[in-house]
């Protein structure tokens, strides 16, 4: 890494707040110097994107986040010719202008994107590291502070939307799930503010409510919900209330489904 990338660190900005669970960061560190793409893998709320904010403001490099739909095209991340005041203008997209400000470009839920956005990944996932703008006849050298990181969440099982593996051999990936429950008790408290007392039966509710997965349920209540659960609780609103608007509510629409999740956090808290 040359000194000039790292002279970018604002040393007085504040890192945004990421509990690692293991040795992700260093291999981040790693990747990144060694200009290696990332894969993350993990459940939705698990705190991947609070991971990749930390380490883009921790390696003092610009980030740009793009939440992937099923309607993003290659188009969206390289960029379109846009009328502008009666003048054709090229505007880049995001995935463009990390390359050309040698950023972190985080791809999160890559998974959904169209499939044409895999071509313009490849040529920047191998030694090439270059983005070809047809429309424009650019071929982008990515520079040493450039970073590919995307993520999805293998836990939908859906075949059809399953990343090719001539795609997923491209990246170094790693795997996320919820905090072991101390760590999650910590992050819970000091994002919400909640003392870890209480935060500690909230996350025991929440194992609980994980276990069903599978069964009743698609996805296990995840730390982003128990965050909001306990900025409500901090916030005064009554536990049931809480626990029900929080924890149970949004994990599924089926009444029994719901019944049998309130009976869950009766008996363990
Ligand atoms: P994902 O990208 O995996 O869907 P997020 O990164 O948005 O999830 O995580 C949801 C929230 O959980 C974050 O906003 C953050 O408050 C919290 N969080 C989860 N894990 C951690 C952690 N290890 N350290 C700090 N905060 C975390």
């Amino acid at each position: 890494m040359k000194p000039a990338v790292l002279a970018a660190i604002d040393a007085a900005a504040p890192l945004p707040y990421y509990l690692p669970a293991g040795d992700e960061c260093e291999l981040f560190e790693h990747a990144f110097r060694h200009q290696l793409p990332l894969l993350l893998k993990g459940p939705t709320g698990c705190g991947k994107t609070r991971f990749v904010a930390h380490m883009a403001a921790r390696l003092g490099r610009p980030l740009h986040t793009v939440s992937c739909h099923d309607d993003l095209t290659a188009a969206d991340l390289t960029g379109r010719y846009l009328i502008k005041g009666g003048d054709t203008v090229w505007v880049d997209g995001p995935l463009t202008r990390a390359v050309r400000e040698g950023a972190i470009c985080y791809l999160d839920e890559v998974i959904e994107a169209r499939k044409d956005v895999t071509v313009v990944l490849h040529p920047l996932t191998d030694d090439r590291r270059v983005l070809p703008l047809d429309r424009t006849g650019e071929l982008l050298e990515a520079p040493p502070g450039f970073m590919l990181v995307v993520s999805y969440n293998p836990g939908y099982q859906n075949v059809l939307k399953a990343l090719k593996p001539s795609t997923r051999q491209r990246f170094l990936a790693v795997e996320f799930d919820f905090p072991e429950p101390e760590l999650e008790t910590r992050v819970v408290a000091a994002e919400s503010g909640l003392p870890e007392a209480r935060v500690a039966a909230l996350v025991r509710l929440a194992g609980a409510l994980r276990a069903l997965k599978g069964q009743d349920l698609e996805e296990g209540v995840s730390t982003r919900l128990l965050i909001y659960c306990a900025t409500l609780l901090r916030s005064g609103i009554k536990p049931d209330r809480a626990i029900r608007t929080a924890l149970i509510e949004p994990l599924t629409d089926d009444p029994d489904v719901r019944d049998a999740l309130l009976r869950v956090a009766q008996v363990t808290l």
